[in-house]
């Protein structure tokens, strides 16, 4: 694969050999999982996880095993180091499989997905202290050494549309597959490894309504992979931009930027002050030229009070009408049902 600056408009490529072959195999899953963290296009703050498969001796027994290392719970691809990823055997979470299909009733929302969370720890190789996130499943069954599972801005634009499947076919062919809504969990890992199966070209998968997974038997291969995969989906979307027509069209014409900042300069401190009476905040204001041709549109009202598209993005980012933890529990649910 080349690396000339042509090839990637939408996404920053920061991949560096000659600091990537002096790492070990886990500090260089570390060292792609802080670059793919890095660029808010590719993955939101704390979104996503990477994984990678790797052969170590067993402490006591010397003997080699595959161990599967992949993103723990809690913290921010950007900024994660060793410890922020969990270390699990291969060989027992694939054991765990025969747990699961012994279950009378499976799938999503079943006492058996809930139940298998439980289970990860005791496939703990080294006793990694390190919390397994519920995404293990997504990396442990996908039979190649290198996963990603991103979030990222263009491919949940697609994830999220109305006509996702045939948008995914469009864009990537038959490399990558999509597969509707369902919450993350075993049952998921399972279905990815079945679309593996059935799929043996397939580089990767739409999560319908959520994001990106997909994976190279090589690390450098798979994080250029991830970086093209997003490149496509933007370049896309940037081919159908309703140019002025978008989001319906300017409705107010954006003030020059020194009136904007008196504004801003007028309006801030009284905002803060109100929000400041739930909990202390700082702000940060946007302003380019994305920002304002969507809050000057007009469609924005609208759009704004949708909230976010994909769960992942709904927790973290929330939406105005959810500031107490019971109507937002009201929301994710309504959020599900809608997939
Ligand atoms: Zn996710």
């Amino acid at each position: 694969m080349t690396t000339d600056n042509t090839r990637f408009q939408h996404v920053t490529y920061a991949w560096d050999d000659a600091h990537a072959d002096a790492l070990d195999p886990v500090e260089r899953l570390v060292y792609r999982s802080n670059l793919l963290g890095s660029d808010q296009r590719i993955t939101n703050t704390g979104g996503g996880n990477t994984s990678a498969k790797i052969v170590m001796p067993e402490p006591l027994s010397g003997e080699e095993v595959e161990v599967l290392w992949v993103k723990g719970s809690g913290g921010d691809l950007r900024t994660s180091k060793r410890d922020n990823f969990s270390s699990l055997s291969i060989a027992k979470l694939r054991g765990l499989q025969g747990h699961y299909q012994r279950a009378p009733e499976r799938g999503p929302k079943t006492a058996i997905e809930d139940a298998m969370v439980g289970f990860y720890a005791h496939t703990t190789f080294n006793l990694n202290p390190r919390a397994s996130s519920i995404d293990t499943p997504l990396h442990a069954f996908v039979p190649y050494r290198h996963v990603d599972h991103m979030h990222p801005n263009a491919v949940i634009a697609l994830a999220a549309a109305q006509h996702s499947k045939q948008l995914t076919r469009e864009i990537y062919g038959d490399t990558v597959i999509w597969t509707p809504w369902q919450r993350p969990g075993f049952d998921l890992g399972l279905k990815l490894q079945e679309i593996v199966q059935a799929n043996p070209q397939a580089q990767g998968v739409i999560l319908g309504g959520h994001g990106l997974i997909n994976w190279a038997d090589d690390d450098k291969a798979c994080y250029e992979l991830t970086l093209d995969l997003i490149e496509r989906a933007a370049r896309f979307i940037e081919a159908h931009d309703k140019g002025e027509q978008t989001f319906g069209g300017e409705r107010y014409q954006a003030l020059g930027e020194a009136e904007r900042h008196a504004v801003f300069a007028a309006i801030l401190p009284w905002l803060r002050g109100q929000i400041g009476q739930f909990k202390r905040m700082v702000g940060t204001i946007q302003e380019d030229a994305s920002i304002l041709r969507f809050v000057n549109s007009h469609h924005a009202p609208r759009l704004a009070e949708l909230g976010t598209s994909c769960p992942d993005h709904f927790l973290r980012t929330k939406s105005s009408r959810s500031m107490s933890s019971g109507t937002r529990n009201t929301a994710i649910a309504r959020h599900s049902r809608r997939r």
